[in-house]
């Protein structure tokens, strides 16, 4: 038996009552309930108040009476930037309970949860803190005299913003930054899985300063809250991040008032180690492409070409790693490297993909035997392209390599995919390397590394993987539209 970081005393607290909805500044119970359940034991761990579309209406109501009074879209720019830092500096003083949440519904490792989900949100918070009083219009030199011409990037209005449970607070962190600091005013629904750490940070948002109703949080299902704050009528934009399936009826909800979308989807990120590669660094950066978050991330570097010349010593290397990394309960003392997956649904979704009797099994393959939602590192190899397994999102701890012969054979199959989100490749080569960062259809090539995002850059999809770019400059467009003034 592992020892347990114990709870602060805030988190216990935190999950041992049914935690209400955020609507208008104030805590709102609703008929209806959510049961977490703790993917690292597969009990239950809190309940949350759900909301329906009766509860989704309350929050546009409250998002959109908060955008007309004006107290954020109208307060002066640096004083809305000075209450987003100050909201970045208490995700990190309180990193701690932010970790524990994260850990426990989602199962991640503590360690991870606090230095990277919760402390890259608060470097998300201060990144765009430092956007709200430089978001800037343009004069206009145009071919009409006696006029002045000028744009101003005005915000949106109410932005519904969807998000999923592989990095909870993290997501949400991602789409709520940027639209604050443009002035938006923001209904958050996160995943039903995960939704502790959103509404812990509606609270921290009110401590920082922001007024009433600017941000309200909302948890439910897809198909009922999600569903109804797709549709509002009085929603400007939907920020989504989540699977491709859901995007697409995100897109037709939002047909009704033709409210504006974002959409960061589902991904299967093509990863090509070729002959000229720093091996050491390739071997264990392909390793944690794919098993980092425990295969839960949309940039999941899943199918990893490897030259026919080294393949079989890459294999190797591969499956020697996997039985070093430790796996089990986010919580527990000391540490591992990787928690469950996320719940029953996708446990059986992942054992599926492993049941289907593709390619042959290196390591891993089945269920761990132990209580929660556990799989080990698992890689697959003799597989084909045209197999499941090359084709679709497991999202879960499943890797398959694959032999390639030459550059323009492994560059078609790399592209071969309905997915383009991430791609990458580990040469020492310039002029390849230049070559594939061209032609990757992806909205990011990482080059001999994996997995780097960042506040300023910018990080999207192309094909099935979405429309948008979230981080940098490109997220104030997400979240303004742009207004043309001519006055005579
Ligand atoms: P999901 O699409 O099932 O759910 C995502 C969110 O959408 C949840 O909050 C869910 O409640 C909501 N939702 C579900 N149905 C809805 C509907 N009809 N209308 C409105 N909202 C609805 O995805 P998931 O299982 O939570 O997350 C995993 C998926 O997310 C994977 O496919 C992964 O690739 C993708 N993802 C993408 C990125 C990215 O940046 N591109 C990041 C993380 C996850």
């Amino acid at each position: 038996m592992m020892n347990q970081i114990p709870l602060t005393p805030y988190v216990a607290e935190f999950i041992a009552k049914e935690q209400p909805l955020r609507i208008g500044g104030k805590l709102l119970e609703s008929a209806a309930s959510l049961e977490i359940i703790n993917p690292s034991t597969g009990g239950k761990l809190a309940q949350v108040a759900r909301a329906g579309k009766v509860e989704i209406d309350l929050a546009v109501a409250a998002a959109k009476d908060a955008f007309e009074n004006g107290a954020w879209t109208r307060m002066l720019p640096n004083e809305r930037s000075r209450i987003l830092w100050r909201l970045a500096d208490l995700i990190e003083a309180r990193a701690d309970i932010f970790g524990q949440l994260d850990a426990l519904d989602n199962g991640k490792p503590f360690h991870v949860a606090r230095d990277v989900d919760a402390h890259w949100s608060a470097r998300h918070f201060r990144y765009f803190a430092g956007w709200a009083d430089k978001i800037e219009g343009a004069t206009i030199p145009v071919g009409t005299p006696d006029r002045l011409t000028y744009t101003k990037a005005e915000p949106l209005g109410v932005c519904g913003l969807i998000t999923p449970w592989n990095y909870p607070l993290l997501m949400a962190a991602w789409k709520l930054a940027p639209a604050l600091a443009a002035g938006n005013t923001i209904v958050l629904k996160p995943s039903e899985e995960t939704p502790l750490s959103a509404l812990y940070l509606a609270d921290l948002a009110l401590e920082a300063g922001l007024p009433p109703g600017v941000l309200n949080v909302v948890p439910g299902y897809g198909h009922d809250a999600g569903a109804a704050l797709a549709a509002h009528p009085d929603v400007a934009k939907v920020g989504f991040t989540g699977s491709t399936a859901t995007g697409r009826r995100i897109v037709e909800a939002s047909a009704g008032n033709l409210k504006k979308v974002s959409l960061e989807l589902g991904g299967k990120a093509a990863n090509i180690i070729f002959d000229d590669a720093d091996l050491d660094k390739a071997i264990a950066g392909a390793f944690w492409a794919n098993f980092g978050n425990n295969g839960q991330s949309c940039t999941a570097g899943s199918r990893l070409y490897v030259h026919k010349s080294i393949h079989d010593k890459v294999l190797d290397a591969l499956a020697k790693i996997a039985p070093t990394v430790s796996v089990g309960p986010g919580l527990d003392d000391p540490a591992h490297d990787l928690g469950p997956v996320i719940s029953k649904t996708q446990l059986g979704k992942v054992l599926g993909f492993l049941d289907g009797g593709e390619g042959t099994v290196v390591t891993g393959g089945a269920r761990m035997d132990r209580e929660g939602w556990f799989v080990p590192p698992t890689i697959i190899a003799d597989l084909t392209d045209d197999m499941r397994l090359v084709r679709e999102e497991v999202f879960g701890p499943v890797l398959a390599v694959l032999p390639f012969e030459d550059d323009s054979e492994v560059l078609g199959r790399a592209n071969a995919s309905q997915y383009g989100l991430a791609a990458g490749l580990w040469s020492r080569d310039v002029s390849r390397v230049r070559q594939f960062a061209d032609k990757l259809q992806a909205g990011t090539v990482w080059v001999n590394c994996w997995g780097d995002t960042d506040a300023a850059a910018p990080f999207g999809g192309v094909k099935q993987s979405g429309y948008g770019r979230e981080m940098g400059r490109e997220a104030i467009s997400l979240y303004t539209q742009t207004k043309c003034v001519w006055i005579n």
